[in-house]
């Protein structure tokens, strides 16, 4: 095939359309891998990198592969390993890419994948390469960028070494990229220093045993993370007790206030089994929660309604006349998101949790169509999105950095809770104070990790309502 760009060789099969390229950035083998110097001589460190390249081109297939190089040995190798060669011009990793993905949107591609050339589980890309938006593959450590999928000629700059991912994810943002994550454990781990060498990947010579070759990864567990809704006009929450919707999704309710939307509470349970103390009024408790919930609301910014559906704490059922009464407030508050417990969570003790949960996804069901509850008088209504909290197996997650101390302090709008939930012994403990704060707000780094940014709440997103 007889390529129109200068310093570029086709790789051995392309195929019709072009969809995604896989680029893989190789430096010469002599040179790779020098941090593992004081554990590999240099003939076995080229073995392993060349071993290491070679697995990664092969999981580009289907995908047209190309290899970035400054190196004559390392293109020779690519071609005769079936890939394209693009010559670099020099100027380190990050040139080296760009400039790959230059020639590549020359070529035609929407879409490259970036693909560093030392994955030693490496087997398939395609979870990786979307022809939407970007993709980002972190390493194990959620710190550097394995692999990258972003469309050409957008200008993307990438900026590889510590703390990648972050400013991966923030530079598909700044472009207005939508962000997909891509959890995939035989592609998260890299190899760049002796720690990263596992028994059985090279023997003590450094030699890729047979082992390896044959290697089926620990798990093949991937999964997927998208970043932020378009923040919703309206948006309810449905929850079991007062303080949950502050616990699960606060933050994401501060910046959605912060940015417009109107936010609804439904809380199920009237919150009366919220206390140790045996000798306490319940009926004074449940009031108490109530201005409580209506000023943890205010904290976050809320415009919106607080409501109770009612039920006595740790009695809530599932029954007709509940989904019958949730389904009313949603077609009365008409949001466009609503957030519930995830009532697929398995092994979760309480059944308030659950019962909320199954009765807010019944609700939405019920809501949408015209000939459930007919005697509403209201139109139905289905809402954009479904997000549901306490998930085992997140897929959204909304970046809440600068809401941190919104949520912490609409948590702590819930004083008759500090006891039995947040470990404060009163508004004077200050250590507990303290120490709760910095709970919610690692929590929420935990969770951001997961997607490039500081903090985040995460999500199961019900796409199809
Ligand atoms: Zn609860």
């Amino acid at each position: 095939m007889q390529s129109t760009v200068q310093n570029l060789t086709a790789p051995a099969t392309t195929p019709a359309t072009k969809p995604v390229a896989v680029l893989v950035p190789i430096k010469a083998f002599d040179l790779a891998k020098n941090r593992l110097s004081g554990t590999l001589e240099p003939f076995d460190r080229q073995r392993l990198a060349r071993e290491l390249a070679a697995r990664v081109v092969s999981a580009a297939h289907p995908l047209p592969v190309y290899v970035v190089c400054e190196d004559d040995e390392v293109a020779a190798w690519a071609h005769a390993h079936g890939a394209g060669v693009i010559r670099s011009p020099g100027g380190g990793l990050n040139a080296a890419v760009e400039h790959g993905v230059s020639i590549l949107t020359t070529e035609g591609y929407p879409f490259v994948c970036v693909a560093h050339g030392d994955l030693p589980d490496a087997r398939d890309l395609s979870a990786v390469a979307g022809t939407e938006g970007a993709t980002f593959v972190p390493d194990r450590h959620g710190d550097g960028t394995n692999v990258a999928c972003v469309p050409a000629g957008v200008g993307f700059r990438f900026a590889y070494g510590p703390g990648s991912f972050s400013r991966h994810v923030a530079e598909a943002r700044r472009l207005g990229l939508a962000v997909r994550v891509v959890h995939d454990d035989t592609l998260s781990w890299d190899i760049d220093t002796s720690d990263d060498l596992r028994a059985g990947d090279v023997n003590s010579a450094g030699m890729p045993t047979d082992a390896a070759r044959a290697w089926a990864p620990r798990t093949s567990k991937a999964s997927t993370m998208h970043l932020d809704l378009p923040v919703p006009r309206r948006a309810l929450a449905i929850a079991a007790h007062p303080d949950d919707v502050e616990f699960q999704c606060g933050a994401t309710f501060a910046k959605w206030a912060a940015h417009g939307c109107q936010l609804h509470h439904l809380i199920c349970t009237d919150g009366s089994k919220g206390s140790w103390d045996p000798n306490i009024d319940t009926a004074e408790l449940v009031a108490t929660r109530a201005v409580e919930q209506r000023k943890a609301a205010d904290a976050l910014g809320s415009t919106g309604e607080v409501r109770f559906l009612g039920a006595i704490d740790g009695e809530l059922e599932q029954n007709r006349v509940a989904v019958g009464a949730i389904a009313r407030i949603i077609r009365e508050l008409r949001p466009d998101v609503v957030l519930a417990h995830d009532p697929w969570r398995r092994w979760r003790l309480h059944p308030d949790h659950r019962n909320a949960g199954f009765l807010a996804c019944d609700a939405v069901v019920a809501a949408r169509d015209p000939h459930f509850f007919p005697e509403h008088g209201l139109a139905p209504h289905r809402p954009a999105a479904m997000l549901l909290f306490e998930s085992e197996e997140p897929d959204h997650a909304e970046d809440v950095t600068g809401y941190e101390a919104a949520k912490v302090r609409a948590l702590l709008a819930h004083v008759s809770q500090f006891e039995t939930t947040m470990y404060i012994a009163d508004g004077d403990d200050a250590a507990g104070l303290e120490a709760f704060d910095t709970h919610i707000r690692r929590e929420l780094a935990a969770q951001g990790r997961l997607i490039g940014v500081a903090s985040a709440e995460t999500f199961l997103r019900l796409r199809d309502l």
